[in-house]
């Protein structure tokens, strides 16, 4: 169902009124966590100011320690509906297991599926019978069929409304957090007709590598990208490495659509 050889023309997702694939070009930008209503209102301000089409901030954490902020919940889901209720951002936030998915399915306008469920083949399939739109990130050691299997997983169930998100991979190379694989953006484009979406934040976990690698992507026919953005970098309680100040923000935007004029 995800092979271009049976169907050739590019698949379009619609969310609210905006369109991931068939070329344009849709950025989705907010914290990596939502921290609090201040937190998560002045952030999404900042982006939809500078041209953010969505809004992601996670509200249930797949975080590496079990000591870190896990994230607030269903709380953290009301936040991001006041946050889109301002601003008309659709928003984007993860779903991390079966037992949370209903309450998440309620809040969000697109599920995402993170790089370490990428093969929670149960969660695939719930997501598939829902019929929201479902951002699924390559997992940490996936290789581009295992990927496109999973998506395989959602789409069988009955949901062809998938997005994908190459947001880095596992290699020898540890200067940066995650090899960010941009040849996955044609190979993909090559062999399937969904679209894919680029996340430089978690692909380099550095904050200064995260424009470059956005206008790399978009280059390379990337559908849009995932950013992590904070006000206040130093304070963040998930991923403030990576985060990019509003004004940085601001500047990556200018140059993504400068490059995308050119693709
Ligand atoms: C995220 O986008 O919040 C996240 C945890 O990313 P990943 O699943 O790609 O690590
Ligand atoms: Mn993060």
């Amino acid at each position: 169902l995800a092979s271009r050889m049976f169907h050739p023309e590019d698949t379009i997702v619609k969310v609210g009124n905006q369109q991931i694939g068939g070329g344009n070009i849709v950025v989705m930008a907010g914290p990596c966590a939502v921290e609090s209503e201040e937190q998560l209102m002045t952030i999404a301000r900042i982006v939809k100011e500078h041209g953010a089409h969505m809004l992601r901030g996670g509200a249930f954490k797949p975080r590496t320690s079990p000591y870190s902020f896990q994230g607030l919940g269903e709380e953290g889901l009301k936040l991001l509906r006041k946050a889109k209720e301002e601003t008309g951002m659709p928003i984007v936030t993860e779903v991390m297991c079966l037992e949370t998915f209903d309450v998440v399915a309620e809040y969000t306008d697109i599920l995402q599926i993170g790089a370490r469920n990428m093969q929670n083949f149960a969660l695939l399939k719930k997501a598939g019978k829902s019929k929201i739109p479902v951002l699924l990130k390559r997992g940490l050691s996936a290789t581009i069929e295992e990927f496109l299997m999973s998506a395989e997983y959602i789409m069988s169930e009955g949901n062809p409304n998938v997005i994908l998100c190459e947001r880095g991979i596992r290699t020898f190379e540890t200067y940066t957090r995650n090899t960010l694989d941009l040849s996955a953006i044609p190979v993909i484009k090559e062999v399937s007709h969904l679209p894919i979406i680029v996340d430089p934040s978690h692909a380099t976990g550095k904050w200064a590598m995260v424009e470059p690698l956005s206008r790399a992507a978009i280059a390379v026919g990337a559908d849009g990208l995932i950013i992590e953005v904070h006000h206040q970098p130093e304070l963040a309680l998930s991923d403030g490495a990576q985060s990019l100040k509003p004004e940085k923000f601001g500047k990556l935007m200018h140059a993504v659509k400068r490059i995308a004029a050119l693709v």
